[in-house]
């Protein structure tokens, strides 16, 4: 049969597409943005100055390896800068991988709760995707193990993951690895690195080093601010580096994205800073909300995911409505298996005392 129109290829139309978090509250004059785990501390001076410098050059091409980016990046995390392949933000990186391992008749796996944008570059290549059930809202290695089949070629972990907050140690991650055919892509997006301070914890440098089925991506959107630039970047074997950079963009990095990022992730006292700041606020906040009743799941991220009440006056849905109307705008996590919760973004100490004041409000009415 053929059709009277353009048909997207199979498994396009199962796609619900990405919402984002919202960025206004109608007829609020001091808005928080809470939903998009930004940083409250801004992007280095040193990103700005960098792109300055390059306004007066906007008609050339950037430089389509990205060299000079790498090479920050290598310095700053000792790694191999032929090993690093940059992006177009690291979502760029997931749809990427995603094209260069999986097609129509392949499984990819990603869990219950995690990144929604797995999901889709899942289905956007055609492949079938599988979902895994978790453990008090952290991935099970065990339960992805049993997922795998013959059929399986990629598997998706967050780390910590995103809307929980939660993450696996590093033996449980190595574990994983372990219990994998050596022939299927294990993708640690490990976007929220920076702000993690456990001693068991590892972005996955290590594995990725002494594996050949391992990659690791990460982002400048979250800890180093610059999300409006969208630069993230991946470590890998030299044969995985080798199969995506036949497949991307060859100028998928713009030239000012280049330049800011290298500046600002030499900037490490901002990085201090912003750690320190999460330091403070994540637990003030995870007890500030638990001391009102409602549970919060343990992150270790730049957010917390705050769970409501089921007497149908204090949900999610009614508390966001109550938040909005106050300028605090958090993330409604539905479509990531949360009904009745909010994720709130780490924020300014302002915005932190402002949400926690409303809650108490909220609650008490
Ligand atoms: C924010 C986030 C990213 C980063 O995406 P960019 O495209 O680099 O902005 C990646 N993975 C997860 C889990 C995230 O939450």
């Amino acid at each position: 049969m053929t059709s009277s129109r353009p048909t997207p290829n199979p498994g396009v139309m199962d796609i619900a597409a990405y919402v984002p978090g919202r960025e206004t509250a109608p007829g609020v004059a001091k808005v928080y943005k809470l939903s998009s785990n930004e940083t409250p501390l801004g992007s280095s001076p040193k990103a700005a100055e960098a792109i300055e410098a390059l306004l007066g050059r906007l008609e050339l091409y950037p430089d389509g390896q990205s060299t000079a980016l790498r090479e920050a990046i290598a310095e700053v995390h000792g790694l191999n800068p032929a090993n690093i392949l940059c992006s177009n933000g690291s979502d760029e990186l997931l749809g990427l991988l995603a094209q260069t391992y999986l097609g129509p008749g392949d499984e990819a796996i990603y869990t219950e709760h995690g990144f929604l944008v797995y999901k889709i570059q899942i289905l956007a290549s055609g492949a079938t995707p599988v979902c895994v059930k978790e453990a008090d809202e952290r991935a099970d290695v065990d339960a992805i193990l049993a997922a795998v089949t013959g059929r399986t070629k990629v598997v998706f972990l967050a780390n910590p993951n995103n809307p929980t907050g939660t993450y696996l140690p590093f033996e449980e991650v190595r574990r994983l690895r372990a219990g994998l055919p050596s022939q299927v892509l294990l993708v640690l997006d490990a976007a929220y690195a920076e702000y993690v301070r456990r001693n068991d914890y590892e972005s996955g440098i290590e594995l990725v080093s002494s594996s050949e089925n391992v990659v690791m991506t990460r982002t400048f959107s979250k800890i180093y601010g610059l999300a409006g630039l969208r630069i993230g970047w991946m470590y890998a074997p030299a044969p995985i580096i080798d199969a995506v950079n036949r497949v991307r963009g060859p100028f998928n990095v713009n030239a000012l994205a280049i330049a800011a990022g290298a500046a600002a992730i030499r900037d490490r006292a901002l990085v201090e800073r912003a750690v320190e700041h999460n330091e403070t606020w994540l637990p003030r906040l995870t007890a500030a909300f638990e001391g009102m009743g409602l549970r919060v799941t343990p992150s270790v991220g730049n957010f917390v995911l705050i769970h409501f009440l089921d007497d149908g006056r204090h949900t999610a849905e009614v508390a966001d409505a109550f938040l909005v109307a106050r300028g605090f705008v958090l993330r409604r996590v539905t479509g990531y298996g949360f009904p009745n919760a909010l994720r709130m973004t780490i924020g300014t100490a302002e915005a932190n005392e402002g949400v926690i004041a409303a809650l108490k409000d909220f609650l008490s009415q």
